[in-house]
């Protein structure tokens, strides 16, 4: 998300509380609880309650037998404990019950919430189930396992939304916008092509990017199916998967099984599966589960006492608090033991301080080495938070395991995200020459790069391109397809395809990590919205007859990911590395980049890959040296293993194209 501001945001714009400013040292000084009991605990011994709210007055679990329209059955009273906790014990296993907490404080009791730590819901996520988890994994979830990533830099992310993916009639999906919509194999358009789970095998990416996939706030899953279509930037429980992605929402394990047979699916298909977290605002300020347990402390707040809102979105949580920075650790080492999640994508990440995401990136290589973390290097406001403590994209190098996505990148070749009509490199705009070589070599330093000369950023921020996420394209702002309509009026659809073919090459060939949005490959469009978090399907939804209409488009892309997957010289790691093998060609025009990457890089069977963007409207003549050369990419065709053979020497590099070259001595 990224300034959606106020825009994308359903939450409640509340009367604040009113609070001091001195209540952040007083917070600071609550005792954080370390027990991983926290809230809800079954065992051998009965069912047992602990919660976390060190300023209550009283507590208490009110337990119920539906998870709605139904009255408590029973109020237990919670008595103060260690650590800041109020605990209540039953003496049986309450599986099939459903509960909420209700705080005192301040005098006053609050409303009941299921708490923060709430890992199965009912309906709409008002209260919290007690189920069995034991009953809700998959045949072989023993045995599951994601793909093995040795760097981040070896993945190829793909971003999507479920209902996107699955709701078009063309998809021939059966579970449409549901989590089972990827467990579906062998799914055809009417003219044969493979949708689904299915397609994203033939394209060859490594790991899916789920938009939000926890609880959250906006789509009522009472009433289903309405046409409820959201992004889900609008965290409600953050540690239950949501429900209008299940088959039925009132069963709290339903959803819980069915998102794990999604994860189940992809990883047979050897496929990772990368949530998008967004823990650094909630939906509700008063009245989140956040503030109905601990009123205050989960939140930064300004000098008047109001909430701070570096999210846009009317508050921002503050993980320079003890018990916060837990529980965003605790919450994604859930979420990657429970449901074997294999990546994060950490939503206004700048939001959160560098410690707490070295924490985050440090337990989860504990679980798993393969998973990796990434996330938005800036924030939607201003934040009380100090700069030097934000896990901003100028950062990225103070921190360990964490990669941020490059906007420089991104705006430099398709031009800017705020401007539909701004042109970029891929689209003869010049200008941008060294901000596409500062993606290029993934932000770190290079001799020839001059970083004075960047549109957004003026010094090399990354010290590895494992650091850096690549892309032209996600679900903010105009999809690319949208952007090349409004940036180029009067083409035809074909001149938008070949600049969408140069502006991706850049993309998959620069070091870092590439990621692409969902849809693309196939040129689908949103027709021209570029906030279309709330949007209806006939506008998100992928309709998949482009799959036919576009096949070259697709082969392209898929050719694109096949080549970076098999040459690792793509893939550096090393920022010395990159700069000793990637030698930049002096060249007298604009809107062209000349550059090799040489000595077999990064144990690559190429001695040199030869790579030449021209994102003029003219033809360039460019010269290049006698020697046996393979033809991966001319004229807007591309594929990883040739097209045929050149001997150099004087080459013409065709107008909105890439020229690659590769030879093996
Ligand atoms: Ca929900």
């Amino acid at each position: 998300m990224k300034h959606r501001l106020f825009t994308a945001c359903i939450g409640a714009m509340a009367a604040t509380i009113a609070m001091a400013a001195e209540s952040d040292a007083r917070f600071a000084s609550f005792p954080a609880y370390e027990g991983s009991d926290l809230e809800l605990l079954v065992d051998s011994s009965g069912t047992h309650f602990t919660l976390w709210s060190p300023e209550a007055e009283a507590a208490q679990v009110l337990l119920y037998p539906t998870d709605r329209n139904s009255a408590a059955e029973d109020t237990l009273a919670m008595l103060r404990a260690e650590s800041g906790t109020w605990r209540a014990s039953v003496p049986s296993r309450l599986y099939g019950k459903f509960y909420t907490f209700r705080v005192k404080h301040a005098g006053r009791w609050l409303d009941e919430t299921p708490g923060v730590w709430a890992k199965a819901v009912g309906t709409n996520g008002k209260r919290a189930a007690i189920i069995d988890f034991a009953g809700t994994n998959p045949d072989g979830w023993n045995e599951d396992r994601g793909p093995e990533v040795k760097n981040i830099t070896d993945a190829v992310i793909y971003e999507m939304h479920h209902r996107d993916m699955s709701m078009h009639p063309t998809s021939g999906i059966v579970h449409k916008g549901k989590f089972l919509a990827l467990t579906e194999r062998g799914t055809r358009t009417p003219e044969g092509e493979a949708t689904g789970i299915d397609h994203l095998k033939e394209l060859g990416v490594t790991h899916v990017h789920i938009l939000p996939s926890y609880d959250y706030n906006s789509v009522d899953e009472a009433n289903l199916p309405s046409n409820g279509y959201n992004w889900g930037y609008d965290p409600q429980n953050y540690n239950a998967p949501e429900g209008s992605y299940s088959t039925n929402p009132a069963d709290p394990a339903v959803r819980v099984r069915e998102m794990k047979e999604m994860v189940k699916a992809l990883h047979d298909a050897g496929i990772g599966v990368v949530m998008d977290v967004v823990y650094n605002h909630t939906a509700e300020n008063d009245g989140s589960n956040f503030s109905l347990t601990a009123p205050g402390y989960y939140y930064r707040h300004n000098a008047d006492g109001s909430y701070s809102d570096a999210s846009g979105c009317g508050n921002e949580t503050a993980s320079e608090r003890r018990q916060m920075a837990d529980f965003i650790v605790n919450s994604v080492k859930y979420w990657a033991k429970e449901y074997h999640i294999d990546g994060f994508r950490f939503d206004l990440m700048a939001i959160h301080d560098t410690a707490t995401m070295d924490r985050v990136a440090s337990e989860l290589k504990k679980i798993n080495p393969s998973i990796f973390v990434y996330g938005e290097g800036w924030t939607a406001g201003a934040s009380p938070l100090d700069a030097g403590r934000r896990a901003l994209k100028e950062n990225v190098a103070k921190m360990q395991g964490i990669a941020v996505f490059s906007d420089d990148i991104r705006d430099a070749v398709k031009g800017h995200y705020s401007n539909a009509a701004d042109r970029g490199f891929a689209t003869g705009k010049p200008g941008n020459e060294e901000t596409v070589k500062i993606g290029i070599v993934g932000s770190t330093a290079h001799p020839q790069v001059d970083y004075s000369k960047g549109n957004n950023s003026k010094f090399a921020y990354a010290s590895s391109p494992a650091q850096i996420i690549n892309y032209v394209s996600c679900h903010d702002d105009l999809m690319l397809t949208d952007k090349l309509a409004a940036s180029m009026p009067g083409s035809m659809p074909e001149q938008r395809m070949r600049a969408a073919r140069l502006a991706q090459t850049i993309v998959f060939t620069s070091q870092g990590t590439p990621f692409m949005w969902s849809g693309e490959e196939i040129f689908r469009d949103k027709k021209g919205v570029h906030n279309s978090y709330k949007s209806p399907d006939s506008i998100n939804a992928i309709d998949w007859s482009l799959k036919h209409a576009n096949r070259g488009q697709f082969d392209y892309y898929r050719e694109l990911i096949a080549l970076r997957k098999a040459h690792p010289a793509f893939r550096m790691t090393d920022a010395s590395e990159v700069a000793r093998n990637i030698v930049f060609d002096k060249v007298a025009q604009p809107n062209l980049i000349s550059y090799s990457i040489k000595n077999h890089a990064n144990g690559d069977e190429w001695k040199e890959i030869k790579i030449v963007f021209n994102g003029s409207g003219e033809p360039v003549d460019v010269k290049v040296p006698r020697a046996d050369w393979i033809v991966i990419a001319e004229d807007g065709r591309l594929k990883s293993d040739g097209l045929g053979t050149s001997r150099g020497g004087r080459l013409t590099v065709a107008p909105v194209s890439a020229l690659i070259l590769a030879r093996t001595k």
